[in-house]
């Protein structure tokens, strides 16, 4: 069912609980220096809009894992001060190591419409996680509508997502509905030929979304470390590479499946081998069939890197969950990024989930050459495994 969204709502003098995902990288100095304001930026069009709409907006995010209690490490007062600057307006940073009490109540009584106010991280409650009902009412007190608009946690149920979305008339903010439309229309009505990319470390992560797909592509490409359970399944010397031992008859199977739906489920060609997981040691290209016993694999070779080039090229939508190799290192990034660029040139709706993907996508500087890449690691895989995300069910229907 359809979700209601900002267009839905009359947010006049209302005062707007808005959650946003704020839970930026800070940096390790303990100078309140922030390393990478995205996802501040990414809420903008939300605040903006709600700012213009006459709002009194009061926004509510987590930061990093202060343990469910205060730490001064993980206040939200380095962003309130940020927001400021790209609102060009003061940003009421209404705190409390409660995160809600009488004095913050009473701060934000003198909020005006047009106006912004940031309450302190939510996560400085236990309760917080545990979706408390006596925390969410304290918080719904505050407000009288509720927008959701932090995709990176709608796939857990907390007292600041589902809570308040159960207490208060709710909508989705524009982040989170622009990932449920791209990302939803790619899994419902997918413009085709459908092709998956699938890479990462572990083939166990990534089960549910490799099941879900193979009901709906037409063509599935697999990377990365998980590539080795395939390979070793169809009696391929491996070396040692990664290898989910406990895996491999899974992997056999979903390979049969494959065959049987007619999906097209192409497995590296090639691959670069070293000793070990480290940078500037000597590295060569085999066939894949060609790994020695004491050698890793680390990255997908040039071969497989065109092979997936050229599945990609005339795809009308692309998923790709999942690095390619160990793109963290220069020596191993390269079938990473020739993916990146693949996605960049496909004239077809691209899509990329997952945190290791997205930051290899940014590190490749094709961000803004792909349709949609998700804000939400977890999130964005528990969608990709066609799961209900509580965050996004607890909104109200349209
Ligand atoms: P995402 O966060 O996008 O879902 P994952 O967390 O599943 O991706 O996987 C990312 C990790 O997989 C990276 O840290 C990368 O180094 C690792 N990886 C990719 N290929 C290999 C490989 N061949 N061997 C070992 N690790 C790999
Ligand atoms: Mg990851």
């Amino acid at each position: 069912m359809a979700k209601k969204t900002l267009d839905d709502m009359n947010f006049k003098n209302q005062r707007v609980l808005v959650r946003v995902d704020f839970n930026v990288p800070m940096a390790k100095d303990g100078s309140g220096k922030i390393m990478d304001d995205a996802r501040i930026r990414a809420a903008l069009p939300t605040i903006n809009y709600l700012m213009d709409q006459g709002a009194k907006v009061i926004l509510l995010s987590h930061l990093g894992r202060p343990k469910g209690e205060p730490s001064e490490a993980f206040s939200l007062a380095p962003v309130a001060s940020h927001l400021s600057s790209l609102l060009g307006q003061e940003v009421l940073f209404a705190a409390s190591d409660r995160v809600v009490d009488d004095e913050v109540a009473k701060k934000l009584a003198g909020l005006e419409a047009g106006h912004v106010a940031l309450l302190q991280n939510t996560r400085f409650r236990a309760e917080e996680k545990k979706n408390d009902p006596d925390f969410a009412k304290d918080l719904a007190a505050l407000g009288d509508l509720f927008v959701n608009d932090a995709f990176g946690t709608c796939h857990r149920a907390h007292a600041s997502n589902v809570g308040l979305a159960s207490l208060l008339p709710s909508c989705l903010g524009r982040l989170v509905q622009k990932e449920v439309e791209v990302m939803g229309k790619a899994l419902d009505n997918p413009a085709r030929p459908f092709v998956a990319i699938l890479g990462g470390a572990k083939v166990s992560d990534k089960i549910g979304v490799i099941e879900n797909l193979l009901d709906k592509v037409d063509t599935i490409l697999i990377g990365g470390g998980m590539a080795y359970t395939f390979l070793k399944s169809q009696g391929l010397e491996i070396g040692t590479s990664l290898l989910e031992e406990d895996k491999i008859d899974l992997a056999r199977d979903l390979l049969k499946q494959a065959r049987e739906k007619g999906v097209q489920f192409l497995l590296p060609l090639d691959g670069v081998i070293a000793d070990q997981v480290a940078e500037g040691q000597e590295t060569k290209v085999v066939k894949i069939d060609q790994i020695p016993s004491d050698k890793m694999s680390l990255d997908i070779g040039p071969e497989t890197a065109k092979l997936f080039a050229e599945a990609v090229k005339d795809a009308g939508t692309v998923v790709w969950n999942g690095p390619m190799g160990v793109f963290e290192m220069e020596d191993f990034a390269q079938g990473t990024f020739a993916v990146a660029k693949a996605l960049a040139e496909c004239p077809g709706v691209t899509i990329v989930g997952g945190g290791d993907s997205a930051s290899a996508v940014e590190k490749a500087g094709y961000k803004d050459k792909i349709t949609h890449v998700s804000t939400g690691g977890g999130a964005s895989l528990e969608f990709l495994e066609g799961k209900v995300l509580p965050g996004i069910a607890a909104i109200s229907d349209r």
